[in-house]
């Protein structure tokens, strides 16, 4: 794929530190590398009633494939621990237990022994049911003797990605946590058009293994959460809109118990990354409101607050399923920039924000409607309308793609017919039998 290609030459620098930090770890013992990362801590954010624990790992099996890494193209949730994942990933080598023992003890550092629960802790990795990042010794190692926290949080929150889960998997997660606890499984979905989820964010994730994962979990008697973007990189605010309304829609259908929507955020090691760092000025994306200068790569807030408005209007059930992440840079773990309107700096932006945290707390859908009412007076939203009549221009979703694509491509590959015959091929061939 054209988009495997891109991230995988996106990743380039990372993977050669990941590599490196990697074989210099090979050259030490197990126990020698085991005492360098026990004085490693979790990374580690708190939100109102959740804490989420990014316990250390060798880093996303589905993004370190075949001696690269790669990943998911709107994803960087990594690049800044390249050199520790490296080196974890020489110990899981070496030794499973100690690996498992030194995110133990990463997780025990940042939050103390026997921990004070929140209500809702998500302890998770990156595909914490893919037993490369997560053998069977680390949840020996977390979960057998009962002693991450003092008594027991409300619920339990693990992120996996929606090929890693299965019967099998769950049954296992299941004899390890206890029967009797209350579990969350979250996955990204992204967006519900399958040919947008893999040839633009190179997820490879099938629709069919995303019905198949909300099945399967309700089996297990545990939640099903899906995350779902607002604002495909590169992509038109409207074509972001409908897309998340097609989206969150079609996963309600499928009885989702929970939706995790996240405005997109710009970090270095990404597909809107690269669109900022290298076509912010292009003048070809420029002429149809793709390229936007410092805006490159990030949805407008007023497209977010759209997005939700037209979802819950087309499905009320949905302003309960509905939780709003990523909006505010600093609860994240890698450095980023968040959406905003046309300056950072406006008051529209904190208005909207904080309409958006209380629509977060309160499920009502009248905030949303107060927020839409109150645009008209926005200068802001004069020039978000000019641009969207300017993104009118720039075809529908796979001639938009084509057009980024050959721009990154010109920079990237120059001169090279093979990719830009590839990009072509795969945008002409926007496959059928997409859910949206
Ligand atoms: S989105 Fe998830 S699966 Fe994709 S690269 Fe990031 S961590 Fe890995
Ligand atoms: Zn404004």
């Amino acid at each position: 794929l054209f988009i495997e290609k891109l991230v995988t030459k996106i990743w380039e620098p990372v993977t050669k530190e990941y590599l490196e930090a990697y074989n210099e770890s090979m050259k030490f013992s197990a126990e020698e590398l085991f005492e360098l990362h026990s004085k490693n801590r979790m990374r580690y954010y708190q939100y109102p009633g959740v804490n989420m624990n990014m316990l250390p790992s060798a880093g996303c099996p589905y993004r370190f494939k075949n001696g690269v890494l790669a990943g998911c193209s709107m994803c960087d949730y990594q690049s800044e621990q390249a050199k520790a994942q490296g080196s974890l990933l020489a110990l899981r080598k070496k030794n499973p237990e100690l690996y498992a023992k030194a995110i133990k003890t990463a997780f025990q550092n940042s939050r103390g022994i026997g921990a004070e629960p929140n209500l809702f802790e998500l302890i998770s990795g990156y595909d914490t049911l893919d037993a490369n990042e997560f053998p069977d010794e680390v949840y020996d190692q977390l979960y057998s003797n009962n002693e991450l926290f003092k008594g027991k949080p409300f619920k339990y929150i693990v992120e996996t990605r929606a090929s890693s889960i299965n019967s099998g998997k769950l049954n296992l997660l299941k004899s390890k946590l206890g029967n009797r606890l209350r579990v969350s499984i979250e996955f990204g979905v992204e967006v519900g058009d399958q040919w947008i989820r893999n040839h633009w964010l190179n997820k490879d994730i099938l629709d069919k293994e995303i019905i198949d994962a909300v099945a399967c979990i309700h089996e297990v008697g545990y939640k099903a959460t899906g995350d779902v973007i607002i604002g495909i990189p590169g992509l038109t605010e409207q074509q972001s809109i409908k897309l998340f309304v097609d989206t969150v829609t079609w996963l309600d259908s499928l009885g989702i118990d929970d939706i995790v929507s996240l405005p997109l955020n710009r970090k270095e090691y990404t597909l809107q990354g690269l669109m900022y760092k290298q076509l912010k000025d292009n003048p070809r994306l420029k002429e149809v409101g793709i390229a936007q200068e410092e805006h490159t790569g990030l949805p407008w807030l007023f497209t977010v607050v759209e997005a939700l408005y037209q979802a819950i209007t087309a499905r009320p059930e949905l302003a309960k399923k509905i939780n709003i992440a990523q909006l505010s840079s600093s609860l994240n773990s890698v450095k980023n920039d968040i959406c905003y309107n046309q300056s950072r700096d406006c008051k529209c932006v904190e208005n909207i924000t904080s309409a958006l945290q209380q629509f977060h707390i309160k499920k009502d859908i009248s905030i949303l409607e107060d927020l839409r009412n109150s645009f008209e007076k926005d200068q802001c939203y004069l020039e978000y309308k000019e641009l969207l009549a300017k993104q009118e221009n720039s075809g529908d979703i796979p001639e938009t793609i084509s057009l980024i694509g050959v721009e990154m491509a010109k920079i990237l590959w120059p001169g090279d017919e093979d990719i830009l015959n590839e990009l072509e091929y795969e945008c002409n061939n926007k496959g059928e039998g997409s859910v949206t």
